[in-house]
């Protein structure tokens, strides 16, 4: 679809992006309709079996005929789909994922692809193989990752919404970052089907918008069964509802602050003291620690909360403590196995010259993997050796059902949660649970930077959602120092719509911050 786009957006837009570089391949009006390749209904296939979101009149303007921007990681025909790295930098797709064909059912127009960490891997978007991608609030400071190019875009006005992927936090970290919402929907909400696997039983495609208001349709249209995703599901009926549920009213909100998670960390080590092990989560302790910042803006959301009328109760998820190093021994496991495809033969630059398929495949790898892959697929071998599996993966996979029992307990599940008996303060299960995103901002480069280890520590926020398979919304909090702080709410599975609801009450209240020079042209 070719898109006719508000006077004086060419020339902003352009401005912007020279500064932020967020896309990596931009074409604001969308692919020509001569080119075949458009995707949209009625062009045949798995989007077109899933039924069209209903959306009320006000919500479906929020969509229709609006751009919107996809990470490169996601699937879409007549577009390039790099990853980030220079093994498919020439890679065009031949097919569509399926949370994109409905956004064009719904009318909307893919404006281009945006930049990520090689293959997702990364909390900064400085480990893509092909270009930097800045911060709107400070172009000298990384725009969060991996999803960074969309949550620039986004941050910018280029685009009033985009798709990224969260396996352990990318949708969140990079939103918190650049000052936008973040939404990680529960797993199999959404289908995965077109977006290129990193670690499949911990990701799916999140949304990058704007406003609540946004998040919520660009939701709506999104989620449900696909028969292309065989983890694809549809919401249960008794969950609540986007749409008229009658969701409105004050919730219980469960407080897991990072003293809380950092208290456990440290009886933990002290456990181990002595050991390898003591001193790697005495590191990890200090990594996840927040900077005043972040701490003083998490303290106010709390405050504003309460002051819209939320009951807050202090909650703790003792196996939290362990939820980083479960999280990249999962990781990295389904990593090395996903990746095992890039080696070009069925996909990926075929090196000029080769010995044996062996060297081919070697040659390959060696010229298209970036160091940061390379890392995380040895670490996926050697934790999935033969001899070796009971000691990580097993091991990680318990702590997973831990962390999951641990949330359950609180949140409760789509099942129990009308029941009661929850262990939370007055026996009444929490609607959700508020969590810092990223215990800093957006940091710098080169000496203000965070170091590799820092930044995987300081995952452990995000990818306790992901492990669980909980959906999380990021938002915006406040603005210290000139750059945006994101909290999140993570609520029990399919309970999307509560979140939403927490966040756009928020926000009618506290309207989110733009960076300097900001200006939207989709005011929905
Ligand atoms: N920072 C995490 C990682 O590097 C999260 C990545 C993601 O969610 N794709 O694995």
């Amino acid at each position: 679809m070719a898109l006719s786009l508000p006077e004086g957006f060419l020339p902003y837009a352009d401005e912007w992006e020279k500064k932020i570089g967020a896309f990596i391949e931009y074409r604001p009006r969308g692919l020509p309709p001569d080119s075949g390749a458009v995707s949209g209904n009625g062009a045949g296939g798995p989007a077109d079996e899933c039924p069209a979101a209903e959306l009320p009149p006000g919500a479906a303007l929020l969509v229709r005929d609006l751009p919107f921007a996809v990470k490169d990681n996601i699937a879409v025909k007549g577009f390039s789909l790099s990853c980030g790295s220079k093994l498919l930098e020439k890679f065009i797709s031949p097919y569509t994922a399926t949370a994109v064909r409905k956004l064009e059912a719904a009318g909307g127009a893919v404006a281009g692809k945006t930049n990520l960490d090689e293959f997702g891997m990364g909390s900064s978007t400085d480990s893509s193989a092909l270009k930097q991608t800045n911060n709107p609030w400070d172009q000298s400071r990384v725009a969060g990752g991996s999803s960074g190019g969309s949550a620039a875009a986004v941050a910018a006005g280029i685009v009033p919404y985009a798709l990224g992927s969260d396996t352990g936090g990318s949708v969140r970290c990079p939103a918190s970052f650049c000052g936008v919402v973040g939404l990680k929907p529960g797993y199999g909400a959404v289908s995965r089907y077109g977006l290129v696997a990193y670690a499949s039983s911990l990701e799916g495609i999140g949304i990058l918008a704007d406003t609540a208001a946004r998040c919520r349709a660009v939701f709506s249209v999104i989620r449900g069964k696909d028969p292309m995703d065989q983890t694809s599901r549809d919401a249960p009926p008794l969950s609540p509802r986007l749409y008229g549920g009658g969701n409105a009213g004050k919730k219980v909100i469960g407080i897991l602050s990072a003293e809380t998670i950092a208290k456990a960390i440290a009886a933990a080590a002290a456990q181990e003291a002595g050991g390898a092990g003591g001193k790697a989560l005495e590191a990890a302790a200090q990594a996840a620690e927040l900077e005043p910042e972040t701490a003083g803006a998490f303290r106010a959301a709390r405050e504003r909360l309460a002051g819209l009328g939320h009951t807050l109760v202090d909650v703790d998820i003792p196996s939290l403590k362990y939820g980083v190093p479960a999280y990249y021994t999962i990781a990295a496991a389904e990593a090395s196995a996903n990746l095992a495809r890039f080696d070009g033969i069925r996909y990926g630059r075929r090196p000029d010259w080769a010995e044996n398929p062996d060297d081919l495949i070697d040659k390959a790898r060696e010229a298209g993997f970036g160091a940061e892959v390379k890392l995380r697929i040895l670490l996926g071998t050697f934790v999935l050796r033969s001899g070796f599996q009971d000691r990580y993966y097993l091991r990680a996979q318990r702590i997973r059902a831990g962390i999951r029992a641990n949330f359950e307990l609180y949140l409760g599940t789509p099942e129990n949660a009308g029941t009661g008996g929850s262990s939370a303060p007055g026996g009444r299960f929490c609607d959700a649970i508020l969590m810092p995103v990223f215990p800093t901002r957006a940091f710098g480069r080169g000496e203000t930077g965070l170091s590799p280890f820092a930044q995987k520590a300081a995952d452990l926020y995000t990818c306790c959602a992901n492990l669980a398979g909980l959906p999380a919304l990021a938002f915006p909090v406040g603005v210290e120092g000139g750059l945006p702080v994101g909290a999140q709410l993570l609520g029990r599975a399919f309970s999307e719509g509560t979140l939403l609801d927490i966040v756009e009450e928020y926000e009618a209240r506290y309207p989110f911050p733009r960076p300097a020079g900001y200006k939207s042209f989709w005011e929905g």
